[in-house]
Order: structure tokens, then C-alpha cells, then sequence
């Protein structure tokens, strides 16, 4: 049973615009869980499904190879971003398990290592990583305050203070967004859109995106 109920679409990858069949995942709690629907599938009244009620959904943004090629990017801009930090020294990176630590930073040269390497890692692996890399070579400190290790949580008595782990994303996410948003993807670091999914008049399942546009069978989009 998977974890929630989907619409199947046709939807255009947001990189290189192939149209797909893909599903929008929902919850609407009355529903039964693993139910799959197809767009304007008329659903039967007792069902649980309700007129008048909308249901947040979402759907891949991009096809798979483009979600591929958006882990690189993302992995890629991670990396760079921490090295403008550094040069800027605002930030300073130590590889973790090196004692004592040296008081500076590795240097950007080194970061670049760090990241071809990585990449390598990605694509040998075929591998989609969301999340940041780093954390699991690097100790960071934002100015001389140490940023998380996410392997060893900082408890209460060790924390002193310092919000830096909030800081830190502060720093780095306007940098890597900017990235991002040049080598042309959206840069808001999901990898999903967000759509409402509802019953029309006719009880038959439509999905509208966060403009109010109605997905259509064959992948388009018609304004209301
Ligand atoms: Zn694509």
C-alpha cells in the first residue's frame, strides 16, 4: 500500500519540456489510501471523496533524467557556493577527523576536489541526492562557531547559543538559489509543484496548479 492516494497526468518536465505520464500525490483522509485515479475520471458518489473539498497534491517537476541532472547542478552549486563563503571568509571548512584542526579554512582549491570528486561519486552511482553534500567531509564553522554535525547532534549543554546551523543556511541558500536560477532551473530547491486536487461539478477529478490553471489530458493547462 503506498502512502498516499495519486491522480495520473500528462505533465511537461519544467527543464526539457517532454510531456510524461506522471502521478499528482494527495491525502484526503476520507479517501481510500492507495486509490489511483486518472484525470477527469468521474469518482463514485461513497467513496469518501467529497465535492466542495480541495486536497493539496504535488507531482515531479521534472522527468527523471533532468531530475538526474538537477541532483549534479545541486551538487555542483553546493560546493561552489561554500567556496565563495570561504573566500569571503565568512565561513571556514576543516575535514572532519583531522586533529588538532588547523585554525584556517581549506582552501577553495581544495573545496573544488572535494566536489569533483563527489560529482564522480553522483554519476558513477547514477545517484539523485536532494540534499546538500558536505556534511559528511567537512566540519564548518561560521565565524569560528561551529556549524552542526549533523552525525552528532548538539545537545542542550553543548549548543552555548550559537543558532548556527540556521545561520549557516542563511548564508549559503541565496547563493545556491542564485546559481541555480542562472543555469536555468527553478530555484527554489524543489524538486516538486505543488497542485490542488478536487471534484468538479460532475464529480470528476480535476487538477489545478497554483495559478488556477486546469491540467488537461494531454498534458497542457487551460486558464479557468
Ligand atoms: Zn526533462
Amino acid at each position: 500500500m503506498s502512502m498516499f492516494e495519486s491522480v495520473w497526468i500528462k505533465l511537461a518536465c519544467q527543464r526539457c519540456g517532454k510531456v510524461e505520464k506522471t502521478i499528482v500525490r494527495f491525502h484526503s483522509y476520507n479517501g481510500p489510501p492507495d486509490a489511483e485515479y486518472e484525470l477527469m475520471e468521474v469518482v463514485p458518489q461513497g467513496v469518501g471523496l467529497s465535492r466542495g473539498e480541495v486536497w493539496e497534491g504535488n507531482a515531479d517537476r521534472y522527468c527523471e533524467q533532468c531530475y538526474f541532472d538537477w541532483s549534479i547542478a545541486q551538487a555542483n552549486a553546493a560546493y561552489d557556493a561554500l567556496a565563495e563563503l570561504i573566500e569571503k571568509g565568512v565561513v571556514t571548512a576543516r575535514a572532519k577527523g583531522s586533529s588538532p584542526p588547523a585554525s584556517d579554512s581549506l582552501p577553495v582549491a581544495a573545496i573544488n576536489e572535494y566536489k569533483e570528486k563527489y560529482v564522480r561519486k553522483l554519476r558513477r552511482e547514477k545517484a539523485t541526492v536532494v540534499t546538500m553534500p558536505f556534511f559528511d567531509e567537512l566540519r564548518l564553522t561560521v565565524e569560528n562557531k561551529p556549524v552542526e554535525d549533523l552525525d552528532r547532534p548538539i545537545t542542550d549543554e553543548t549548543f552555548n547559543g550559537y543558532p548556527v546551523w540556521d545561520e549557516f543556511l542563511v548564508l549559503i541558500d541565496p547563493l545556491l538559489s542564485d546559481r541555480m536560477s542562472k543555469a536555468g532551473w527553478v530555484a527554489d530547491g524543489s524538486t516538486s509543484e505543488d497542485f490542488h486536487v478536487s471534484l468538479d461539478d460532475g464529480r470528476r477529478i480535476v487538477v489545478t496548479d497554483m495559478q488556477g490553471r486546469k491540467l488537461t489530458r494531454d498534458g497542457g493547462r487551460a486558464a479557468q
